[in-house]
């Protein structure tokens, strides 16, 4: 379960990946974010993955570089 309904839609529908960055085998990662959400897409070999810290659709924190920093406060 995770923030809001779209996003649990978008990582069973594969749009979206949620994981360990070092999993993922089968693309490259565009960005250098501390987070475990990616959003995926076909490329020309394999799949780009963008690393996102905040949902793109409720707009929560989902990172968990993010959610470290709030916890320490
Ligand atoms: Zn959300």
């Amino acid at each position: 379960m995770h923030c809001c309904a779209q996003l649990d839609e978008a990582i069973e529908r594969g749009s979206l990946y949620c994981g360990q960055k070092s999993r993922i085998d089968d693309g490259r990662i565009l960005n250098d974010l501390d987070t475990d959400y990616f959003i995926r897409s076909a490329s020309g070999r394999g799949y780009d993955y963008l690393g996102i810290n905040y949902c793109p659709f409720c707009g929560r924190v989902i990172g968990r570089g993010l959610w470290m920093a709030e916890k320490k406060k």
